[in-house]
C-alpha cells in the first residue's frame, strides 16, 4: 500500500530556532515523494525523519527568499550521491531562474541525475500527468511566488460483489470498463451500476503571503491545507508590513475555501510556544493542526 503522509522536515520562517529548523515539507502520494520549499539543513532533517532522501522525484519551490531554496541544492547534491535512477521534477518561478541555477551549480560536482526543470510563467495548469494535475496559484507577497495546488487523479472503483453478482469477471471487466456497458446472457449492464468514481484528493500549499483571493481559489474543497501563519493576531501589523499572515487570517482562509484540514507552518522565531497559534486558528477553524518539527500528519483517502 502506497505512504499517504506529510512529514514537517522544518517549520520556520526566515530564521531558524533551537527548536525549529528551516521550512521543509515532504508529502508521501501515490509512491511519489513531493518535497516543497527545502530550507537550510533539509537533507539532515530527512536522517531525523527516518526517511530516504530518495524518495523525492519532485521538488516544489514556491519562491527564492532563502528560507524556502537554501536546501535545493544539498538536496540536489545527495539524491546525486545516492544515484537516482527515477527523473527529478522541478517546479518554481520562472522569474528566479538565475536563483535556480546557482542553487543547481552552487558546488564542485558532476551531475549524473536526471533533473527535468519546470520553470512557472504564470497561474494555471502546469503540468498533467498520469498521477497528478499540477496548478499554479500566484500570491502576493512582493516577489514572484506560487501555491501549489496538487490534484489526484480520478479513480473508477469497481464493486467486486455486483461484479460477481452480475456474472462480469476476468477481461469482462476490463471490456466494461472501455464500452461502457456489456451484455451477458442477454441482460445488459452499465459500468456505473457496478461501480463508481472515487474522486482525486487535493493537497494546497500557501506559504508566504498576505490574504489574497487566489489562496483561496488554490484552497479551495481541499482535503489538506497546508499554510504559512508567520504571526499571530496581537503582531497583524507585522503580518501586514512584511506580506505574510497571522493564524487567525490563515483560518478565514480555510472557511472560506471550504478545506477539510488546515495546517499551520512557517512561524516567526520570536514565538517559543506555539499552543496560540493552535487556539487563535480553532476558533474560527476547528479542523486546524499545527506543524512542528518531524511532525507527521496523516492525508487519508475521502473514500476507498
Ligand atoms: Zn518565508
Ligand atoms: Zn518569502
Amino acid at each position: 500500500m502506497s505512504l499517504r503522509q506529510l512529514i514537517i522536515l522544518g517549520c520556520s520562517s526566515q530564521q531558524p530556532t533551537r527548536k525549529r529548523n528551516h521550512g521543509a515539507y515532504l508529502l508521501r502520494w501515490n509512491e511519489e515523494g513531493l518535497l516543497f520549499d527545502p530550507g537550510e539543513g533539509t537533507q539532515r532533517q530527512f536522517i531525523f525523519a527516518d526517511t530516504p532522501p530518495t524518495c523525492v522525484n519532485r521538488i516544489f519551490i514556491s519562491h527564492f527568499h532563502g528560507d524556502h531554496c537554501w536546501g535545493l541544492g544539498s538536496m540536489l547534491n545527495r539524491l546525486n550521491l545516492d544515484k537516482v535512477s527515477h527523473p527529478i521534477h522541478c517546479y518554481y518561478p520562472a522569474s528566479g531562474q538565475v536563483y535556480f541555477d546557482r542553487l543547481r551549480y552552487g558546488t564542485i560536482y558532476h551531475e549524473n541525475i536526471t533533473i527535468i526543470a519546470h520553470p512557472v510563467h504564470k497561474s494555471g495548469l502546469v503540468e498533467e500527468d498520469d498521477t497528478f494535475r499540477i496548478e499554479a496559484f500566484r500570491l502576493e507577497h512582493g516577489v514572484d511566488n506560487f501555491a501549489w495546488r496538487i490534484t489526484e487523479k480520478d479513480v473508477r472503483k469497481f464493486d467486486q460483489q455486483k461484479l460477481k453478482d452480475k456474472g462480469v469477471q476476468g477481461p469482462k471487466v476490463r471490456l466494461l470498463e472501455k464500452e461502457g456497458k456489456i451484455s451477458i446472457d442477454g441482460s445488459v449492464i452499465t459500468l456505473d451500476e457496478v461501480s463508481h468514481i472515487r474522486p482525486g484528493d487535493v493537497f494546497t500549499i500557501a506559504i508566504d503571503t498576505l490574504p489574497c483571493a487566489a489562496v483561496i481559489e488554490a484552497a479551495r474543497n481541499a482535503t489538506l491545507f497546508l499554510c504559512e501563519s508567520t504571526y499571530l493576531e496581537e503582531h497583524r501589523h507585522l503580518a501586514k508590513e512584511y506580506l505574510h499572515m497571522t493564524a487567525k487570517q490563515a483560518a478565514e482562509i480555510a472557511q472560506k475555501a471550504h478545506v477539510q484540514q488546515l495546517v499551520l507552518t512557517h512561524f516567526s522565531a520570536r514565538y517559543q510556544d506555539l499552543d496560540n497559534f493552535a487556539k487563535e486558528a480553532q476558533e474560527i477553524f476547528p479542523q486546524t493542526w499545527v506543524a512542528d518539527d518531524l511532525k507527521v500528519f496523516p492525508f487519508p483517502k475521502k473514500d476507498s
